[in-house]
């Protein structure tokens, strides 16, 4: 079960970093466009292949998030950002803003990438960025920006990867715990919270999947109705807590006798359903036996009192075309003939 909730949460932050790399892919391309076609009126020709570069390289982002692995178009986008960034910070851009364009890098690069690939690649994008614009012009010539500006540049942008960091830190947790409660509803709309046993709907279900799964190997499914004798009497003497010890007290009891891939359920108030798969009736009426006479030789101890109780059982295999409900039935007419013949035995089909 805890398997199937990570997978869900990991394929529902899939999607969600799926649909926000599709959505960044297509405002890149179409910005980058736009700035293509403008810069085609300009003089810089370098920068108007750039973007039209860019332009492609987004696009192709945008498809590959429905063919490829998510992170084949997180790559994409990240990295042709970032060479993107490190060209306009080495032009200038049009007259000087190109670095106006590295904030968004921040939130970008934190929300595809998560908190840390994402604040590891920021420090090695600010790296490259520092190297760029403190890089001797006699070496190689590029923009020239003002040392207030570079410094100005390189603090505002630290600031922004900070509060990035911290907005993807508080999604996170924020989601971690949506996740966690979700969990908890799911948990508790399957367990008996008395006995922490599967509860009814729990348990039909398991009967679903166990019927479907061991008539394709053509193998039988045997179940136990279990039924506290006289359970009222028990309420009368001892109270309602007395009673409700009794019902945890034996629950345990049950899960102590039967196998691993057995599963007992809170069927009723005071009646417990057990699934045996792979389980013949004959076999199941030897586990059914085990159990009655475990229970009888039992002692619940409540305050001062020591409480004993007695259960009678009904048996039911599963026979071919049969419906759960069919099975059930079966089950709790031999459990009724359990009852009527004196209580505290095994009735099998
Ligand atoms: P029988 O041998 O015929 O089964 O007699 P019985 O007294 O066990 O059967 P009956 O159906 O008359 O009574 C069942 C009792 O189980 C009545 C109800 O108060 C009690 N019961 C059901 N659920 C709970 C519970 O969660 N806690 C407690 N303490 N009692 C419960
Ligand atoms: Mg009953
Ligand atoms: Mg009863």
């Amino acid at each position: 079960m805890l398997a199937l909730i990570k997978k869900h949460r990991n394929s529902t932050a899939e999607q969600q970093q799926a649909r926000v790399i599709s959505l960044f892919s297509l405002v890149g391309m179409s910005i980058t466009l736009l700035m293509g076609i403008v810069s085609l009126f300009g003089d810089n020709t370098i920068l108007t292949i750039v973007l039209f570069i860019a332009s492609i390289t987004y696009l192709l982002a945008f498809f590959s998030v429905k063919r490829f692995d998510i992170s084949i178009s997180a790559t994409l986008v990240i990295y042709s950002l970032y060479l993107l960034m490190f060209y306009l910070v080495f032009s200038g851009g049009v007259s000087l803003t190109g670095p106006l364009w590295i904030f968004i890098v921040a939130p970008v690069s934190v929300y595809v990438l998560g908190l840390r690939h994402g604040l590891i690649n920021l420090s090695l994008f600010l790296c490259i960025i520092c190297i760029i614009i403190f890089l001797p012009q006699q070496w190689v010539e590029h923009a020239q920006y003002s040392n207030e500006f570079s410094l100005r540049l390189i603090i505002s942008f630290l600031t922004m990867s900070f509060l990035s960091a911290l907005y993807e830190y508080s999604r996170m947790q924020a989601y971690i715990s949506a996740l966690e409660l979700s969990r908890q509803y799911q948990e508790l709309a399957m367990r008996d919270p008395l006995t922490k046993l599967a509860n009814r709907r729990n348990a039909a279900a398991i009967l679903e999947q166990e019927k479907s799964r061991l008539q394709r190997n053509n193998e039988p499914l045997s179940v136990l109705l279990c039924d506290l004798d006289h359970f009222k009497l028990v309420n009368d003497k001892y109270g309602h807590n007395g009673g409700d010890m009794v019902l945890t007290e034996l629950s345990a009891l049950f899960k102590e006798q039967v196998r691993q891939q057995d599963c007992v359920a809170r069927w009723g108030g005071e009646e417990f359903l057990i699934i045996l798969p792979q389980t013949s009736s004959e076999q199941a009426s030897v586990i059914a036996e085990k159990i009655r006479s475990s229970v009888e030789q039992y002692t619940i101890n409540f305050v001062k009192h020591q409480i004993r109780v007695t259960i009678s059982i009904g048996i039911s295999q599963l026979a071919e075309d049969q419906t759960i409900d069919e099975l059930i039935n079966n089950a709790d007419k031999c459990l009724y003939q359990a009852k009527t013949l004196g209580r505290n035995r095994v009735h099998p089909t």
